[in-house]
C-alpha cells in the first residue's frame, strides 16, 4: 500500500455488466453509481496527489474478488464503493449512508476515519444522514443482512460486504441515496447531483490524506525558443 503521493484510490462502481443493481423505472442503480464514478475520477485525476483507478471499466461485469484483486494489484491506498440504496416496501425511505470496514479489521480504524469525512461532508449539503450520523456496520448471517449503528463497535466475525472484506486497505461502501425515494433522485442521481456526490468525496478523501484539494499538475515547461 503506497504511504505517500500520489496515492493510489480504487473507484468501485457497484454492480456492472448483467447486474444492473436495483431499479426505479428506467433508471438503473449501476449508471448512477459509474456517472458517480467518472466524475470523482476526473476531480482525483486532476489533482497530483493522487492517481485514480476504477476496479472495473464502465458497463462491464465483475466478480467481487477481482474487484478487489485489481485495487490490491494498483497498490491502493483506499477503496471507495458506491452503491445506491432501495427500499422495495416504501418509497419514503431516504437518505444517505456509509458502511466501513466493521471493527476488529486492520483496516478498521482508518476506513472510519474516511467514512467520518464523507458523512459530514454528505451532511454540510444538507442530505439526511440515516441513523445516528450516517455510519453504520453491515453483516451478513448466511443471506441475512444484519444493519447496526457504528456506535456499536463490538467485535463480530460476521463477514461484512465482501469488497470491504476482501480488499487490503481501507475502505467504505457508500449508499448515496434511494433511488426509491422521488427527493432523494431528484436530488442526487441527477448529473448534477453526481456531481454534488462526487465533490463531497473528493473533499473528503483530501481531509483524509491531508492534501490541499486545489492542487494543479504542475505546468509542462515551455519550449524553449531557439534563436538563430
Ligand atoms: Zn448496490
Amino acid at each position: 500500500m503506497q504511504q505517500t503521493p500520489p496515492y493510489t484510490v480504487a473507484l468501485d462502481a457497484g454492480h456492472g455488466g448483467f447486474d444492473t443493481g436495483a431499479g426505479c423505472g428506467n433508471l438503473h442503480e449501476v449508471d448512477i453509481c459509474e456517472k458517480t464514478v467518472d466524475k470523482l475520477f476526473t476531480l482525483l485525476e486532476n489533482n497530483p496527489s493522487f492517481c485514480p483507478v476504477k476496479t472495473r471499466e464502465n458497463g462491464e461485469g465483475c466478480s467481487i474478488s477481482d474487484r478487489a484483486k485489481k485495487a490490491g494489484e494498483e497498490k491502493a491506498s483506499l477503496l471507495l464503493s458506491i452503491h445506491m440504496n432501495y427500499d422495495p416496501s416504501t418509497s419514503q425511505s431516504h437518505g444517505f449512508e456509509c458502511f466501513p470496514l466493521p471493527p476488529g479489521r486492520t483496516w478498521s480504524d482508518k476506513s472510519m476515519e474516511i467514512a467520518h469525512w464523507i458523512a459530514e461532508g454528505m451532511g454540510n449539503e444538507g442530505h439526511r444522514l440515516r441513523g445516528n450520523n450516517g455510519i453504520r456496520f453491515a453483516y451478513y448471517s448466511g443471506k441475512r443482512k444484519i444493519i447496526v449503528d457504528a456506535e456499536d463497535n463490538k467485535e463480530r466475525t460476521l463477514k461484512s460486504f465482501g469488497i470491504l472484506e476482501q480488499v487490503a486497505c481501507p475502505a467504505v461502501l457508500v449508499e448515496q441515496c434511494f433511488i426509491s425515494n422521488a427527493n432523494d433522485r431528484k436530488n442526487w442521481t441527477t448529473e448534477e447531483g453526481c456531481q454534488k456526490a462526487a465533490n463531497v468525496y473528493y473533499t473528503a478523501i483530501c481531509q483524509y490524506f491531508r492534501v490541499d484539494p486545489q492542487a494543479k499538475p504542475e505546468p509542462s515547461s515551455p519550449l524553449i525558443q531557439e534563436n538563430w
